[in-house]
């Protein structure tokens, strides 16, 4: 059963090989101030990909004061704004060109398949940044009308929209460039310097990232990248000098964020878990319904936050739906991310195993059936994190499973009697990331996107996104939106100028 697996490339090679990777701070790439590094594990067999720099709060100290400087020092925050559009241009065609050395390290790193990282990961993280390119010179205020009743004089008043300062971003592991991409495009398209913490999991590929953005010549300190673990991401949380969080991660640190953030009241925005309803209606096209509410699940290995967790199906096509979501689930082909037959790769680390093989146990024992799945695959797989697409039936809403966010290729199957049925049981969750409605009725589909309490609903279609189009949560999946106008107001705020002209 051993599948052949792509040689990696030999720049991909060279990247791995060598010395522990370093920090990047100012400009340079430094050892973290402890001399500590951790390893970097390939989750489809546990072997050692790289050393990796452990940054701590010295280090997060270094950093927040180098894009404090870089963002004081003005070099890139008051630079024309159709350079700092072009450089933006060359960082996203420095990726493309480097694409196949990105797509090869997520897969790796991640243990997401190769294919899906060429098609999926790398594009959009392309696209990202030529799309905030296109903002950098385009981030405009008013000018307003104003009469004050109590002076007869003439004014002009206008608004600035000004970059917020230092901004701490602190990324997860499911879609680690991708994530990268999504925070530092709004940021640095409005002039802010930047200190970024990616996961402790899979930090290979914003190192790659923060070598092009040297190399395409953003001026030094712009970007800073603390490699390191949670105790990185709470000294930035903590700092004093950063005016601004962006958070992509679990509810649970989300809040201590929150909590953190009080010290300076820096700004914060929270992209946070989710446990999303896909509602499927009997009147829809069933194949593409089932094609999709598998995808919805199984893409990424189940490890989106936006996943389609929870599977509403109208009562008179819930077996037919549920057993082609299992068909489908059983013909998915596991195996390390870098063969190119591989359908689902390992989920990221043993940590995240052991968390999603605890759900399915505990669905089990509350009486859940797991149609297929349930459990590891066995044989030669077991060496990596590997966990066999999962559907049940026979839930409740009130099991552990259903309740909290399982971030791995699990899904729950509800029947479902009418629109306001569906409507409470989708709603009934502390989440409200996303949601799925397949139907061919175009009132119903309106009218439920609408019922829906969540930040992206997709009608007919599942997991789209572009950067244009803005994505966040309501309820405790958090609060701001990433991508498409929206998330510029992340990064600036707004100064109101007043000027007597009579
Ligand atoms: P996590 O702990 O929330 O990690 C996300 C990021 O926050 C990582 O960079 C992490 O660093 C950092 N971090 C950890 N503790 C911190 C703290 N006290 N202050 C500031 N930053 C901190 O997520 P996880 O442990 O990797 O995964 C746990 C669960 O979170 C998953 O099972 C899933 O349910 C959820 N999750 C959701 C998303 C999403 O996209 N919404 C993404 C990932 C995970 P380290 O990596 O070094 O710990
Ligand atoms: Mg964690």
């Amino acid at each position: 059963m051993a599948t052949a697996v792509l040689e990696p490339k030999a720049e991909v090679k060279q990247f791995l090989g060598g010395p522990a990777k370093k920090l990047l701070i100012g400009g340079k790439w430094v050892a973290s101030a402890s001399g500590q590094t951790f390893e970097v594990l390939n989750p489809a067999d546990g072997s050692v990909l790289a050393q990796v720099a452990r940054g701590n709060e010295q280090d997060v100290n270094l950093a927040v004061a180098a894009a404090r400087k870089s963002f004081d020092d003005g070099k890139y925050r008051r630079m024309s704004v159709h350079e700092r559009s072009k450089l933006m241009y060359r960082l996203a065609d420095a990726i493309e060109a480097h694409a196949e050395e990105f797509a090869q390290l997520e897969s790796l790193d991640n243990g997401k398949p190769v294919g899906v990282a060429r098609a999926a990961d790398v594009p959009l993280t392309i696209e990202h940044f030529r799309y905030y390119a296109g903002w950098a010179d385009k981030i405009d205020g008013d000018v307003i009308s104003v009469a004050p009743p109590y002076d007869p004089g003439r004014f002009l008043n206008y608004t600035l929209r000004e970059p917020v300062g230092v901004v701490a971003q602190i990324i997860p592991w499911n879609f680690p460039l991708l994530m990268a991409a999504w925070k530092l495009g709004a940021a640095l398209a409005c002039g802010c310097s930047i200190v970024l913490k990616p996961a402790e999991q899979t930090p290979l590929s914003a190192l790659l990232l923060g070598q092009l953005v040297c190399e395409v010549g953003f001026p030094d300190g712009v970007l800073n990248i603390v490699t390191g673990f949670g105790d990185a991401g709470a000294a930035l949380a903590n700092h004093r000098d950063v005016d601004k969080v962006a958070f992509t991660g679990s509810t649970e640190v989300g809040k201590k964020i929150v909590q953190a953030s009080a010290g300076n009241l820096k700004r914060v925005t929270l992209e946070l878990g989710g446990k999303s309803p896909n509602i499927i209606f009997a009147d829809a096209d069933l194949e593409v319904a089932a094609g999709a509410a598998a995808s919805a699940i199984f893409f990424n290995h189940g490890q989106c936050c936006c996943a389609g967790s929870r599977l509403f199906v109208e009562a008179p096509v819930y077996d037919e739906i549920v057993g082609r979501v299992a068909e489908i689930a059983k013909g998915i082909k596991l195996g390390p991310g870098m063969a190119p037959d591989t359908q689902m790769g390992p989920l990221v680390s043993s940590e995240q195993l052991d968390r999603v093989t605890g759900f399915i146990k505990s669905g089990l024992e509350e009486g859940a059936e797991a149609i297929c799945g349930g459990g590891r695959p066995g044989g030669d797989l077991d060496k990596g994190y590997f966990v066999q697409p999962t559907v049940f039936r026979k839930v409740r809403s009130d099991m552990t499973m259903i309740q909290e966010e399982i971030f791995g290729p699990v899904v729950a199957a509800f029947p479902f009697k009418d629109m306001a049925d569906v409507a409470a049981q989708a709603n009934a969750t502390q989440y409200g990331l996303a949601a799925g409605i397949f139907t061919r009725d175009i009132m119903k589909a309106h009218r439920m996107a609408e019922a829906v309490r969540a930040g992206t609903v997709w009608v007919n279609c599942y997991n789209m996104f572009d950067a244009a189009s803005p994505f966040g949560g309501y309820k405790q999946s958090g609060y701001g939106r990433e991508m498409g106008k929206h998330a510029l107001e992340n990064y600036t705020q707004t100064k109101s100028v007043w000027v007597r002209t009579e």
